[in-house]
């Protein structure tokens, strides 16, 4: 017999009827004979109304009370779907995190699972009974309510998989998997039957909102294999896995791009020892993300140009940082708001020369310019001209025999 933790996001649970389809996906899996733990997000909505409403009593709300309003969205979903699964005849009953417990460690609102106590849930899989947890939260060592991230209901699940030693994680959405590329972006993007958990944190870093990166990386940290479907369609998902010796032929897996970024660039700065730490210095003290950096040297090897990219967000500030620093001089500041990073990602390349090469022959081709470079050992980026990124996706697709 085997366990499976099925989880539901906030779409997925979103009206009653939604909630009554969601059972019935449940109880299929009851039917073939699994033990069923189920784990539900609030339904879609419910958490962004509670944050408002913290903002109507206090512009600087308690974060213990916080976490305390934001769990209660999960409480409504859970005791909804443990109820029709009792009126379509299944034994099932809710858990709210502090019953199980949930045992979480860190701040309030970004707290860390840490232990799942598993006794009393495993004898109630046993006795034939689907319990309902509340998924995104648990208790701290004060018995208090905690919360461990929007979306965080995915890590759950995922820890509920690993502490109850579940054979199966499915992950129900209200998209059919992970792509080759955005679908809405281009067409011919294809649904990916198989990806790693480095490519998928690169891809959830880089902009595809399927699943949170933490609850990659925490599949990824106990090995646990997740498969993403939709809960409105019967199609075939995703599985996000474990890299295997036998892993395919396939180079490049997906394809993402970045909005909204900007690229700076400072000519002309005195070359020296410590520059660069200077320049970046006061953006790390104001938590501005830079992302990618180029430095060359001048040809009489005195100056430097240096290029990097931020938030577009981030610009006005970064800006206003690199003028006040006393400890730089430099000959010109310039900058470029509408720019965007592609990359190509996929743990194929490591094993595979000449990507690099492909890569931006493909982009010569439809004379797309590179304006910056950066490689990791499982992904090329690139920056380019934000309306040129189109074109970039749909090339890169073809050339990778992603199409
Ligand atoms: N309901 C929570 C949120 O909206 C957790 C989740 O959806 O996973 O962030
Ligand atoms: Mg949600």
């Amino acid at each position: 017999m085997k366990t499976v933790v099925l989880k539901f996001g906030g779409t997925s649970v979103g009206s009653i009827d939604r909630i009554k389809k969601v059972c019935k996906i449940i109880s299929s899996y009851k039917k073939k004979k699994n033990k069923v733990i189920v784990i539900s997000s609030a339904m879609s909505g419910v958490t962004n109304e509670l944050v408002n409403k913290s903002k109507l009593i206090s512009n600087n709300f308690d974060k213990a009370e916080y976490d305390t309003l934001l769990s209660t969205g999960e409480q409504v979903s859970c005791a909804l779907i443990a109820g029709r699964l009792k009126h379509i005849g299944f034994k099932s009953r809710s858990w709210l995190s502090w019953q199980i417990p949930i045992i979480t460690e860190g701040p309030y609102s970004a707290a860390r699972i840490n232990r799942v106590v598993s006794k009393e849930l495993l004898s109630y899989l046993k006795s034939g009974g689907i319990p309902v947890i509340t998924g995104f939260q648990g208790i701290n060592k004060s018995y208090r309510l905690t919360t461990i991230g929007r979306s965080g209901s995915d890590a759950t699940a995922i820890m509920l998989a690993k502490f109850i030693k579940a054979d199966e994680c499915i992950i129900y959405t209200d998209v059919d998997g992970v792509y080759t590329t955005d679908p809405r972006q281009y067409k011919k993007a294809k649904k990916i039957k198989k990806i790693f958990y480095d490519e998928m944190l690169e891809m959830a870093s880089l902009g595809s909102k399927v699943m949170q990166p933490t609850s990659v990386q925490d599949a990824k940290l106990n090995k646990i294999d997740i498969q993403v479907k939709s809960s409105f369609n019967r199609k075939p998902g995703t599985l996000i896995t474990n890299l295997s010796k036998s892993f395919s032929d396939r180079i490049i897996t997906g394809i993402s791009s970045t909005k909204h970024d900007a690229k700076i660039t400072i000519e002309g700065v005195k070359d020296r020892p410590g520059v660069a730490a200077s320049i970046f210095k006061p953006l790390s003290q104001n938590l501005i993300n830079v992302d990618m950096v180029v430095q060359n040297i001048s040809l009489n090897g005195k100056e430097t140009d240096l290029t990097f990219t931020i938030k577009s967000d981030d610009l006005r500030k970064t800006e206003k940082f690199i003028k006040q620093n006393k400890k730089i001089s430099y000959k010109k500041l310039s900058f470029d708001k509408d720019v965007s990073k592609v990359s190509i990602i996929g743990v194929g390349m490591i094993t595979a020369p000449g990507i690099t090469y492909r890569m931006f022959k493909a982009l010569a081709s439809k004379k797309i310019n590179i304006l910056v470079i950066s490689t990791s050992e499982i992904k090329i980026s690139v920056l380019v001209a934000t309306n040129q990124v189109k074109k970039a996706i749909a090339v890169l697709h073809k050339e990778f025999k992603l199409d």
